[in-house]
């Protein structure tokens, strides 16, 4: 961090760490700001360009594990039971999305195989993990260990499991297997509809907020005796 140049300031800025928390940064200009307490559904943006700051995602990350917790099940419930139907040497069979990838693989199509594997199993679940893994013990208050490398990784991950990807994972699938596969209208298929609308509610919420609530874990100052009881 640079301290000011050689001339002392007149009047320091405020450098307590409290004070430094405050401070965002916009993301497009680098232009510094001091955090105001702003109500839900509005935007901060910048003054100098125009760019997002934050926005009040308090009553969004409230919903947020319940959100994690819908989608795991989904995502289980999505790769348990059979998507497609399958000729395979003559015998019709039917089978999961992983079994899917591995017929993929087995077809000469090794890399839409891994293409497949990576959009649709890989990427969602290590987010969903890494969001279980945090929001648990911060439901009890608890700092979870390795707070900001899991957060780093989740920002990381992101461009790769953004819905666009996952969805265009599942299509790739059905497309390529469409000559040797038929797609069963059941409960898989429903399960996965039902996973990319949650998935969507869930991947809107700014991985960086987690730190605000790691910090005010329930009401924020602005808001004595709320009527919602956090943290569950
Ligand atoms: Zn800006």
């Amino acid at each position: 961090m640079a301290g000011p140049d050689n001339a002392p300031a007149p009047a320091l800025p405020d450098t307590s760490p409290a004070a430094l928390r405050r401070l965002v940064a916009c993301e497009y200009c680098d232009a510094v700001y001091e955090r105001t307490p702003i109500s839900p559904g509005e935007r901060a943006l910048c003054l100098r360009c125009g760019g997002e700051l934050y926005r009040e995602s308090r009553r969004h990350y409230r919903r947020l594990l319940p959100l994690v917790i819908t989608a795991l099940i989904l995502f289980l419930v999505s790769n348990a039971y059979p998507i497609v139907e399958m000729d395979l040497k003559g015998v019709r069979t039917q089978t999961t999305l992983l079994g899917a990838v591995q017929a993929l693989y087995d077809d000469q199509m090794a890399l839409v195989a891994a293409l497949v594997f990576a959009t649709t199993i890989l990427f969602p679940l290590s987010e969903l993990l890494m969001m279980m893994y945090l929001l648990v013990p911060m439901a009890q208050h608890r700092m979870p260990v390795g707070f900001d490398r899991i957060v780093r990784g989740i920002r990381r991950t992101r461009p790769w499991g953004m819905i666009e990807v996952f969805m265009i994972g599942v299509l790739v699938t059905l497309v390529k297997l469409s000559t040797m596969a038929r797609v069963l209208p059941g409960i898989a298929l429903w399960s996965f509809a039902a996973l990319v609308i949650v998935l969507a509610a869930m991947l809107s919420f700014d991985p960086r907020d987690l730190w605000r609530y790691l910090e005010t874990p329930d009401d924020d100052a602005g808001a004595p005796g709320g009527p919602g009881e956090g943290g569950r």
